[in-house]
This record gives structure tokens, C-alpha cells and sequence, in this order.
């Protein structure tokens, strides 16, 4: 099973549930509508990964979220996290209106920094992705459509969220394709206060 640092412990998540076109800009960038419920998919503990590797036969995108550690039913603490997608299979899928897994729950799709105990208002976070020194992405709870509070309430209902479970919150606009060799750097803040920051070599 794969795990992730969490302060000083390591943790084992039984999955990652992720949130869907959860920022205005970015839905209207794939031309999706924007949803009046959340859009929620899961990757399970294969998916999970420290490390970035670029997709060897088809062009993987990235997207940057801000991630939230699930203990005890409540939110606990925060890392940053790239949902890696296949586009051009999620595409396919969507046409077809067919389920997301081929393109989104593959081996090493979930990435994730090491996570930090949150003890921050949530309203005061927000992420930044720099690849190759430019900013690429940035966001936060302000331009989220559904909060983590009510995020938290809605999966609930359908999921049992055991501990180290994980919420990946959305993606803001700037999602785009990498290679092998990218740079990458993301770091979550609460307003100007440097949470937690990862570089990565995309692999
Ligand atoms: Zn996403």
C-alpha cells in the first residue's frame, strides 16, 4: 500500500476523493458546465505517489489542488496535490458519458507533497504551481464553488471517509500537459504563510 507524510507520522490512505470543475474559470476552460452539485470521483491507494513521472505512451496533464487529510471525520491537515489526468481518454469517456477511471485512478495519478497539520481558518488557503519558474496555476477557498466545510458534509453521505483518507478540492484554471524533465513547485499557503512546498522533476 502507498502512504503519505503527515507532520512526523507516515499514513496509509484507503483513498483519494476528488472534487470536479470546483472553480468557475476552470470549468469554463474545458468547456464544462458549471455543476450546482459537486462532481466527485476517487483514485484509490495505487494511484497515490510521491514522485512525478510523465506518461511514457500518451501525454498526461496536471492539475494542481489543494489537498485536505481527513482524520477523525474532520479536516486535519493540508499538503499540495496534483490530479494527473489523461485528457484525451477523459474526453472519450465524457462523450460516451462513461466513467472516469481510465483516465484518472491509473498508477501514480495521485501526487502528493508531505502534509502539514492545519490549524489555519480554511478560508485562508490557497495554492500556487510555478513549472519551469512560471506561475502555471493559483487559487483558493474564496474561488472554490462548494467549500471544503460543506465538500466534507456532502461526501459524507456516500462515502465513509476513514482515516488518512484524502479530498483533493478542485483545480483552478491552467491546467495544461508536461513532459519528462518539467519542474515543478507546489506550495499551499494560508494567506502569505508558507505551509508546505515540493519541488518535483517530472520524471
Ligand atoms: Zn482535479
Amino acid at each position: 500500500m502507498n502512504s503519505i507524510r503527515f507532520d512526523t507520522q507516515t499514513i496509509t490512505p484507503s483513498k483519494v476523493v476528488c472534487i470536479g470543475r470546483n472553480y468557475v474559470d476552470h470549468a469554463k476552460e474545458l468547456n464544462n458546465e458549471v455543476p450546482t452539485s459537486p462532481v466527485i470521483f476517487l483514485k484509490p491507494n495505487s494511484a497515490i505517489c510521491n514522485e512525478l513521472y510523465a506518461g511514457t505512451e500518451q501525454t498526461l496533464h496536471y492539475e494542481g489542488e489543494i489537498a485536505l487529510l481527513i482524520i477523525g471525520g474532520e479536516i486535519a491537515g493540508a499538503g499540495f496535490g496534483l490530479d494527473l489526468t489523461n485528457r484525451d481518454i477523459q474526453n472519450q469517456l465524457k462523450e460516451k458519458g462513461l466513467p472516469w477511471e481510465r483516465a484518472k485512478a491509473f498508477d501514480r495519478a495521485a501526487v502528493f507533497s508531505a502534509f502539514v497539520p492545519l490549524t489555519q481558518p480554511l478560508e485562508s488557503l490557497r495554492l500556487e504551481l510555478d513549472i519551469n519558474g512560471a506561475r502555471a496555476q493559483q487559487g483558493g477557498y474564496p474561488l472554490m464553488i462548494f467549500k471544503p466545510e460543506f465538500l466534507l458534509q456532502e461526501i459524507s453521505r456516500f462515502f465513509t471517509l476513514e482515516d488518512g483518507d484524502i479530498i483533493m478540492t478542485g483545480t483552478p484554471k491552467g491546467v495544461g500537459a508536461f513532459r519528462q524533465g518539467d519542474q515543478f513547485k507546489g506550495s499551499i499557503f494560508s494567506c502569505d504563510t508558507l505551509l508546505v512546498s515540493q519541488e518535483w522533476t517530472a520524471q
